[in-house]
């Protein structure tokens, strides 16, 4: 595709129509309340959402996209100096509310942008999403994929976020007289609190900005920002720390859970573990759950296949569980079948450049994939 057509979570002037993949901060910077350089697509939940992030935007610049629905979108070629149409189809990401992958078709081909994705299995929007996918494709291979690469590599491998979730229950159930506090981002893990919630019958607190995000999205009964209501609270993922766990236990027995992918791998680097606000001298496991995970050559945590293994005890107070919104390993095989990319970029080096494909990947190999270092929401 031709440059200075089309921008993917790229925010900067020269391109003719911006495409939202989903809100979280690191696929919106440059992007802000003044924002005014072109037409903004994204999702019909995107949009509902967009007021709470970037109050004040010029709402006439969104245009609304539904997912699984092909609109005809025509640009203008400066090269050609004629018009261009491109077909683009948003596609259900399964990743946090409102995120969709979005594939582009016209003369240059096709391009699939993936957002942040979770390819899961057994899963029924993934399932929808895959047969929106080879009915939009027709039997035709993807030529450039854009691929959220966050976890592509071997060591990860996650269950699903369904049986993780029941684990984190268990786990609640198992600790009643404690306080739980839960690190979420601005988005997402709202199906993990739900279930919380209609499992042990409890309100769950939040801060009043994610109360006002829970409402806009309909989730009106089940969370509050009174703290006196409920012993659940989701507190925000910079705010946690193992300091602040030690801090909150001089008063009161508190439990810190961690649902995210980001620990259970080599990737664990002390960048990733400090962007989660944790001291990697401070990380020991339990003997518990040492065992009961393997550790590679080079040290990894591994977990093996779509096993549940008990939650990783990182410190004294403190939990991880491996729930993740981004694929792992071989959910990204098993996509990859289905688009059977001809050509791929990853994502996260690409970013910072126009749709336009920049690498090649003649015989593609998805461990040739780098590790992203960089915050994974
Ligand atoms: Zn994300
Ligand atoms: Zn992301």
């Amino acid at each position: 595709m031709e440059k200075g057509l089309v921008a993917v979570d790229r925010w900067v002037k020269g391109s003719q129509a911006y495409f939202l993949t989903h809100l979280h901060a690191d696929h919106t910077s440059n992007l802000s309340s003044r924002w005014a350089h072109g037409p903004l697509f994204c999702s019909p939940i995107s949009a509902r959402l967009f007021p709470a992030f970037f109050p004040g935007f010029d709402s006439s610049l969104i245009r609304v996209l539904e997912v699984g629905v092909t609109r005809s979108i025509t640009l203008f070629s400066k090269s050609s100096r004629s018009e261009v149409r491109i077909l683009v189809t948003p596609i259900d990401a399964n990743h946090c509310p409102g995120g969709v992958m979005y594939l582009f078709r016209g003369d240059f081909g096709s391009v699939l942008h993936t957002g942040d994705f979770r390819w899961e299995s057994g899963n029924e929007r993934v399932q929808l999403a895959k047969e929106t996918l080879l009915s939009v494709l027709g039997g035709e291979r993807v030529d450039f994929l854009y691929l959220d690469n966050t976890y592509c590599h071997p060591i990860f491998s996650f269950p699903p976020r369904e049986d993780v979730a029941q684990q984190v229950v268990d786990f609640i159930k198992q600790h009643p007289n404690d306080e739980i506090i839960i690190a979420i981002d601005n988005l997402g893990k709202e199906d993990l609190l739900v279930h919380i919630s209609r499992t042990l019958d409890i309100k769950i607190w939040v801060w009043p900005e994610r109360l006002q995000k829970m409402h806009m999205l309909g989730l009106n009964d089940i969370f509050t920002s009174d703290t006196s209501l409920t012993r659940v609270r989701a507190v925000p993922r910079y705010s946690f720390s193992s300091e602040t766990l030690d801090g909150l236990n001089v008063m009161c027995p508190t439990i810190g859970i961690l649902p995210s992918g980001i620990i259970w791998g080599s990737s664990a680097t002390q960048n990733d573990v400090e962007s989660v606000g944790l001291s990697e001298s401070k990380g020991h496991s339990s003997e518990q759950t040492t065992d009961s995970r393997k550790r590679s050559a080079d040290g990894s945590l591994k977990l093996d296949g779509n096993e549940i293994k008990p939650p990783w005890k990182y410190d004294e107070y403190l939990y991880a569980f491996p729930y993740s919104d981004h694929s792992c390993f071989s959910e990204i095989q098993e996509f990859l079948k289905v688009v059977l990319p001809k050509n791929v970029c990853d994502m996260v080096s690409s970013r910072s450049v126009d749709i336009h494909p920049c690498h090649h990947f003649d015989n593609f190999n998805c461990e040739k994939c780098t590790i992203s270092g960089r915050e994974t929401t």
